[in-house]
């Protein structure tokens, strides 16, 4: 590990668990953090979840797994070059989609509408959820009792009304202070994934089109270059080493940029950090390129008449299960059941938000379609 700067997370001085626990040996409490995140269910289930493309529509695009990998490995090479904490960067990184529904950004949507009466559905606040109460692993407790500093990152945005219900992790959210380095970096780590691994799945799924994307100038500037280095170039290399200059000129950006605001801030410590502005940051012209890149992701593939399509089917049927979940209980698996007594809603909202893209498809089945092969 590379000498940690003063206004990093240090493990040893963790605001703890929720739960006493010794402490871990051999390795540090982030590591034992992540090891936990890597080896629960909700983690596995990021393989069969999407955020663009429903799982089943070719193998080449990005689950949430992968997703979540691209975001920890980015944000590991950021943390190493400001001396921050990587075990903690990467675990926020990988467990920061475990909340998320089935069919993507549509699936969340339909969920936040299905629960608008009853407490509303936010995908950041089920991440938090997944790993302080619904895995069920260890003999003592819910959860995977992680870090505060891990449980910090995860709850990337939160409304006031549920922050006043979170105690230690909501409290930012009243007072208006800032979360560890680690998670600014991991969140911003989560924009640069994206956008960029957007557009190569956007590219291939033929949904947009090299000749759109040269209107963007960040894309148009690298894939110039590019061009002028090895002209003749076949399309698919060349869409590739495009994206990844483009990846590693954010990357330098954000650090740049960000040394440059923590030497002028001279935070001593991780309390220091808190009380400051946002300090991992992009310089505004690239904060201002990275803008133009996800207004054009957002104007021709996520609201793509295909996309809308999928979008359409996912919402259909997210409201239809939550729906028939409602009116009766009585279909929900037996552990779901159980739960019904003390808040209905929320067990159905659990229960689906747990799903993967193609265990939704088939519960759909299972409710609504009479086979032969029934039970
Ligand atoms: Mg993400």
């Amino acid at each position: 590990m590379h000498d940690l700067a003063p206004y990093a997370a240090h493990p040893e001085e963790t605001r703890g668990r929720q739960h006493f626990e010794s402490p871990p040996q051999g390795r540090n409490h982030f590591q034992r953090d992540r090891d936990r995140i890597i080896h629960s269910t909700a983690f596995r289930r990021l393989e069969y979840k999407t955020q663009v493309f429903v799982n089943h529509e070719g193998d080449l695009f990005r689950t949430r797994l992968t997703h979540s990998l691209e975001v920890a490995q980015i944000g590991r090479a950021i943390a190493r070059t400001l001396g921050l904490q990587e075990d903690l960067v990467e675990a926020i990184s990988l467990a920061h989609d475990l909340g998320h529904t089935p069919f993507g950004h549509a699936g969340q949507d339909a969920l936040n509408d299905c629960m608008r009466n009853h407490g509303g559905f936010e995908h950041n606040l089920q991440s938090l959820r997944v790993v302080d109460q619904l895995e069920q692993r260890y003999a003592e407790f819910n959860g995977l009792n992680l870090t505060f500093e891990v449980r910090e990152g995860i709850l990337k945005h939160c409304s006031v009304k549920n922050a006043r219900t979170l105690g230690d992790v909501g409290q930012r959210f009243l007072d208006r202070t800032q979360p560890s380095l680690e998670a600014q970096v991991a969140n911003l780590a989560d924009e640069i994934a994206y956008n960029n691994h957007d557009v190569d799945d956007g590219l291939r799924s033929r949904l947009i089109t090299l000749e759109q994307l040269k209107g963007v100038q960040i894309f148009s500037e690298h894939l110039d270059q590019v061009q002028k280095l090895y002209p003749g170039l076949n399309d698919r290399r060349l869409i590739h080493e495009t994206i990844r200059r483009m990846i590693n000129s954010l990357v330098m950006d954000l650090c740049a940029k960000s040394a440059e605001l923590i030497a002028d801030a001279k935070p001593a410590s991780i309390a220091d950090v808190r009380k400051m502005p946002p300090l991992i940051k992009f310089s505004a012209a690239v904060q201002q390129q990275q803008l133009e890149l996800k207004q054009f992701l957002r104007m021709n593939l996520y609201r793509h008449y295909r996309v809308n399509r999928m979008s359409a089917k996912a919402q259909r049927t997210i409201r239809e299960l939550f729906e028939a979940f409602m009116q009766d209980p009585g279909l929900l698996p037996e552990d779901f059941q159980l739960r019904t007594q003390s808040d209905l809603p929320r067990a159905v909202s659990d229960y689906i938000a747990g799903m993967t893209d193609r265990y939704a498809m088939k519960e759909y089945q299972r409710v609504f379609v009479i086979s032969e092969r029934e039970l």
